[in-house]
């Protein structure tokens, strides 16, 4: 993949934060260490410490409209399992898909 196409998909993102709001189990927490989980601000993790805290679906941390504009409000510090969701890959679909969303065509 080249550089451009990185840039085109990050922005693609930004229009959509359905993986963001597709389960409350979807944000949990897996390879951080105790230093980065710390990093997170207390108020947007859940009462059990294992990932973010959603309401109902949708991560705390996620502002503004699914489908429309979007950004994470921890995206420095953000999970590792936000980092690895990439647009086009099949959770990806998945979640676009809980929204109504066309999937996104990579290759
Ligand atoms: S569902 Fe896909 S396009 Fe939407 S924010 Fe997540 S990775 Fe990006
Ligand atoms: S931490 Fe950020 S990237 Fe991860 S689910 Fe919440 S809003 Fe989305």
């Amino acid at each position: 993949m080249t550089a451009m196409q990185e840039i085109d998909l990050s922005s693609l993102c930004q229009s959509c934060g359905a993986c963001c709001g597709y389960s409350q189990n979807w944000p949990r927490f897996s390879v951080e260490s105790d230093e980065e989980l710390a990093l997170i601000p207390s108020g947007l993790v859940n009462a059990r410490q294992s990932g973010m805290r959603c309401e109902g679906d949708r991560c705390s941390a996620l502002q503004g409209e699914i489908g429309k504009a979007t950004a994470c409000g921890v995206y420095a510090v953000r999970p590792e399992v936000c980092r690895t969701c990439m647009p086009g890959d099949a959770e990806c679909a998945m979640a676009r898909r809980k929204f109504g969303l066309p999937m996104i065509e990579t290759a």
